[in-house]
């Protein structure tokens, strides 16, 4: 769908240089999605695997943050492949609803309430994200965490709309639950992709 140079915006790697790519196709359906443009592959143009590697190698990046849609419903073996040995970081941001293919340096997995994630990605997640629409989602966090390995980041981040009131819960919610930690999207606060 696109792909562009920027900073990672949420999570551990927050600040950080990438380049994004954004793969078009979403299944997942979620009500509050800021990319719905994304979910319909078919209105977006294929872009040769290399053209998309020597982009990110031009960018200046140290990593590739691939994202979507739901970017594992691709085959991204090749992809990511050519992505390290070019030394380039490869981090993915999916739902976990499809199996996962592909090698990553960074798996930031962040279910949806709107369809049931595959079992394998709690034990592959280096970081989970859950996004904070409703109080009763900072629970529903819970269900997923206790299923993850004991390295994995745990995040909770306000749905963009109604982080004023979503922040002030997170917030009270860490003080009996510190092993999580409040993610905010700083491209957003800083105005930039
Ligand atoms: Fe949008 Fe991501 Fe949900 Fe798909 S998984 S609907 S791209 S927020």
């Amino acid at each position: 769908m696109e792909s562009f140079f920027t900073l990672q915006g949420e999570g551990m790697y927050a600040g950080t240089p990438a380049f994004f790519i954004r793969l078009a196709g979403c299944d997942v359906g979620c009500v509050w999605c800021d990319v719905k443009e994304s979910w319909d592959a078919s209105v977006h143009p294929q872009i040769e695997i290399d053209q998309l590697v020597a982009a990110a190698i031009g960018s200046g990046a140290p990593m590739v943050v691939i994202t979507g849609g739901e970017p594992a419903m691709h085959d991204l073996s090749v992809l990511t492949k050519k992505l390290q040995e070019k030394g380039l970081r490869t981090h993915i941001e999916t739902s976990g609803v499809y199996p996962l293919t592909g090698t990553w340096d960074w798996i930031t997995f962040s279910p949806k309430k709107f369809k049931r994630p595959q079992e394998s990605i709690y034990r592959a997640a280096n970081e989970l994200k859950v996004i904070v629409y409703h109080h009763s989602d900072l629970e529903w966090a819970l269900e997923h965490a206790h299923k993850t390995m004991d390295s994995c980041q745990w995040y909770l981040q306000a749905e963009w709309e109604r982080r004023e009131e979503m922040n002030t819960r997170i917030i009270s919610f860490l003080r009996t639950h510190p092993k999580w930690k409040l993610s905010v999207q700083i491209h957003k606060y800083i105005g930039i992709d």
